[in-house]
């Protein structure tokens, strides 16, 4: 993957989160919210019929007020999909409607679709109740990262991926390794070798099996992880049977008991410490060099207006920004063509404002009010800035947020800002 693409993977990430974080606050006063989840293979049109039945089923509801709701919402998902031709986008969609509580007994009508998520959509689902269902989606867009699985032993070997937290068996093999015991009248000397071959030639089919699947991915993948019952796994990997550079791509071995597809399940627990690191690896060292710059170099910056100065400048190399971090900005004009703007939290009003050079009030509603992350990362885009979110799970990580607006930059040059 390119950085231009990861960096348009990272923000529709963030786009995703936005959404499911204000979803995840509504509830229906009754079991009146629908979740639909689309697969990408589901013709809309099938949708449309489900849609419908559900919506006439939904006449048998006793309370009129959550069977006008549960209506309501069906009928606008079914305006939405309108827009839809024969299939939904790649890797499907996921939509929400109903009429959310506005407190004091009011409602308000909402409808959001999400297009298109990080990973695919695998099975349809039709959701109603109290609240939306996001827990599909908030777990795709926790996790990073792509690894290859391989699980042997003698007699049999599964591969395949791990796609953030979900494993995808796409493989097996079994061998013609006879057991240990010879048949009468075989040579002791004779058995043992052709066991070895036996074995040799599995390990190689094993190799063949992964280097088909991972060779082809190997840029974008973060590592393979071998399990297996021991010595087979390390029999495997001292014999360099995989391809050279998947062979530096393995990130540890691991005791699994089982080879079959659930053993793939098992080998992903037993590396779930080195999974762990692994997801913050990247993001620590970013955090390590902003904070080695902001030590003992100049290439540091930090803080919204710093950190944004520099951006219009050109200056940042990489733009570090808290994944955590969910705040707006608020830009005003003042008649005299001053310009400035404040960092607020997201739920916080627009409120009027003092231009801080000439004393003129600007109002709320001559203010422009954007996402604080799609704010500076239009500008980073312009200038070829690349971006990069940083997680909270670890100290420094935290730090960036707590301690530095969730905003800090590395930069090309020292600018003295
Ligand atoms: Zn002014």
């Amino acid at each position: 993957m390119s950085s231009s693409e990861q960096d348009q993977t990272d923000k529709q990430k963030y786009e995703f989160k936005k959404v499911i974080e204000d979803l995840r606050e509504y509830e229906g006063s009754g079991t009146q919210l629908v979740t639909i989840y689309i697969p990408d293979d589901r013709q809309i049109s099938s949708v449309v019929e489900h849609v419908t039945q559900e919506h006439s089923e939904a006449s048998n509801i006793k309370s009129k007020q959550t069977r006008t709701a549960v209506q309501d919402a069906l009928t606008s998902i079914k305006d939405r999909l309108r827009y839809y031709d024969v299939y939904p986008p790649e890797n499907g969609m996921v939509i929400f409607s109903g009429a959310i509580d506005t407190g004091g007994g009011r409602t308000d009508m909402v409808t959001k679709v999400l297009e298109s998520p990080p990973q695919p959509i695998e099975s349809f689902r039709y959701h109603c109740d109290s609240d939306f269902l996001t827990g599909p989606l908030e777990e795709m867009l926790g996790d990073k990262g792509l690894f290859g699985l391989i699980v042997l032993d003698r007699r049999e070997a599964n591969v395949g991926w791990l796609k953030g937290k979900r494993v995808e068996p796409v493989k097996s093999a079994s061998s013609l390794v006879p057991g240990k015991q010879r048949k009468g009248g075989q040579s002791a000397q004779r058995f043992a070798r052709l066991r070895l071959e036996a074995i040799d030639n599995f390990y190689q089919e094993v190799a063949g099996m992964a280097d088909d699947l991972f060779v082809d991915r190997r840029h974008e993948m973060d590592g393979i992880l071998v399990g297996g019952p021991s010595p087979t796994k390390d029999e495997f990997l001292d014999g360099d049977y995989l391809h050279h550079e998947l062979g530096d791509m393995v990130l540890g071995k691991f005791d699994v008991s089982y080879t079959d597809e659930s053993g793939l399940y098992d080998l992903v627990d037993a590396a779930q410490d080195i999974l762990d690191e692994h997801e913050v690896m990247q993001d620590k060292s970013e955090m390590e060099e902003f904070f080695k710059e902001l030590h003992d170099g100049n290439l540091a910056t930090y803080g919204f207006e710093a950190t944004r100065e520099n951006l219009v400048m050109g200056a940042v190399d990489r733009l570090l920004i808290s994944e955590d971090m969910r705040r707006d900005v608020i830009s005003y004009e003042c008649p005299n063509g001053h310009e400035e703007r404040e960092v607020v939290d997201r739920r916080e009003d627009t409120s009027d404002h003092d231009c801080s050079r000439c004393g003129e009030t600007v109002d709320a509603d001559e203010a422009e009010r954007e996402d604080l992350i799609d704010h500076l990362m239009g500008i980073a885009e312009q200038r070829g800035t690349e971006t990069k979110f940083i997680s909270t799970d670890f100290e420094k990580g935290e730090q960036l947020l707590n301690a530095f607006g969730g905003v800090a930059g590395i930069l090309r040059y020292d600018t003295g800002v």
